[in-house]
């Protein structure tokens, strides 16, 4: 086994990427001291979103990418839009009363027409796809997803659909499930493609973007210093989007861990294979805790996710156990190719809700959106956006959710984790 930082990359590169639309120009790597109104550090989904609603209110905005766009997460994802948090909405009307759980999960409905706005708005190509089922395995499953669309219907989103046994096997042809819940309103897509779609529209906002730049220093005060390897940003605000590893934010690091997840894509399978395996396009994950997802890329590969790795070790064979996985759904993916296997870390925070605040007035961050962050790292970038302009009160809801640093400091936080979550692993198999 090899140490993450030890190990090689070769067999690590997502499918995404090596489909990519033609990656878009950037500056390369800062190397020179700038001045500007905010500086946006982490190209992820966060990133990009608030850079390029910051540039059209008009701010002079850079942003900071270590490696390239979406190198991270945001690219190596399911691609699985949906509406909510990690955390059920029952938990959050639990936690943070009607009002503001309400209020957050409407706000991820907006996040989900801002998706589909900009894709159409500015022409972006990523194989967008309409439908999300959430599958059951078992009646706790069923009783949890009528809970679910009871609660959704509450603040006003009657569209979800309970689907019995048989209405599910219509659409996945498998013995796995024996119901659902179905969301026309969810979707899916090739996330780097949409990721590079905004990066550039944010560019023709008037972003700078310089990739291949690693942040080692947020130095606050009335005017912030971002400090890089080889430059400087001077700015009004800093949004740290998405990143945790920077001097200066290391509250923001003991309140974060990465677990690792894990996905495939199988060889092209044609579309009359496909449709043996499913008669429509849509998203599918399971409702177990540590869940199985997948769904078909525009060339009808399945794209199949679930393996977690809570160890921060590099275990080998991910590959393979994904396969078994996947041909328990579908006995007949056994001898099916698999072209790709990839690994992305999912920043969890330990109430599972995405930490969103200010260190100082001046720099802002937002992390934490563990394996449910699409939409809501979309409208929170856009939320710290409105933010940083002078409209907080949606800002605030969600920097009113409390968070605290993982238990065990430096030595005994990891091994407590992969104690904590393999409790939830057995609570999947009860
Ligand atoms: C395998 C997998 C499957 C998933 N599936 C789904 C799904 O189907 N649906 C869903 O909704 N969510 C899913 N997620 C979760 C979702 O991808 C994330 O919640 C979301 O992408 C997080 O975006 P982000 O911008 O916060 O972080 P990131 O995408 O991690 O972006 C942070 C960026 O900052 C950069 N960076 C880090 N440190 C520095 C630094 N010091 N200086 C400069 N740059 C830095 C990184 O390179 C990175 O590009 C999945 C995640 C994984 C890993």
């Amino acid at each position: 086994m090899l140490h993450k930082n030890e190990r090689e990359d070769i067999y690590n590169i997502p499918w995404y990427a090596l489909s990519a639309n033609r990656l878009i120009a950037t500056l390369g790597t800062l190397k020179s001291e700038i001045n500007c109104d905010i500086c946006v550090v982490g190209g992820g989904f966060t990133g990009i979103s608030a850079a390029l609603e910051l540039a059209l209110k008009g701010f002079s905005v850079t942003l900071l990418e270590s490696r390239s766009i979406a190198f991270s997460a945001s690219g190596r994802n399911g691609g699985q839009i949906i509406r909510g948090f990690a955390k059920g909405i029952g938990w959050m009307t639990s936690k943070y009363g009607a009002s503001d759980a309400g209020f957050m999960n409407k706000v991820t409905m907006e996040g989900l027409a801002l998706l589909l706005n900009r894709i159409s708005t500015h022409g972006i190509k990523c194989d967008l796809k309409l439908g999300h089922l959430t599958a059951a395995m078992n009646k706790h499953h069923i009783a949890d997803l009528r809970a679910e669309k009871e609660a959704w219907k509450k603040i006003g989103y009657d569209d979800l659909e309970m689907l019995d046994e048989r209405a599910v096997q219509d659409i996945v042809k498998t013995k796995s499930y024996i119901g659902g819940l179905f969301d026309p309103k969810g979707a899916h897509f090739h996330p780097i493609n949409y990721a590079l779609g905004v990066a550039q529209a944010a560019q023709k906002a008037g972003c700078r973007i310089y990739d291949e730049t690693q942040v080692l220093e947020v130095i606050p005060g009335e005017a912030p210093k971002v400090v890089t390897a080889q430059g400087k940003v001077n700015c009004k605000f800093v949004v740290l989007a998405g990143v945790t590893n920077v001097k200066g934010a290391e509250i923001l690091a003991r309140r974060s861990i990465t677990a690792t997840a894990h996905m495939i894509a199988t060889e092209p399978l044609g579309l009359r294979r496909a449709r043996n395996l499913m008669s429509k396009d849509v998203a599918v994950s399971d409702a177990r805790f540590i869940m199985d997802y997948y769904r078909f890329s525009g060339d009808y590969r399945l794209l199949f996710g679930g393996n977690c790795n809570y160890s921060d070790m590099d275990i080998p064979g991910q590959d393979e156990r994904l396969r078994q996985r996947m041909t328990k759904i579908f006995p007949a993916m056994r001898m099916v190719r698999i072209d790709h296997c990839w690994r992305g870390p999912l920043d969890l925070t330990v109430n599972r809700m995405p930490d969103v605040g200010r260190l100082t007035p001046q720099i802002y961050y937002a992390h934490g959106f563990g394996g449910q962050g699409i939409i809501a790292t979309n409208i929170i970038g856009k939320i710290l956006a409105e933010a940083i302009g002078g409209q907080a009160q949606r800002f605030d809801v969600f920097a009113k959710v409390k968070h605290r640093d993982f238990m065990g400091g430096d030595l005994l936080k990891r091994p407590l984790f992969v104690a904590g979550m393999t409790w939830f692993k057995l609570k999947d198999l009860g």
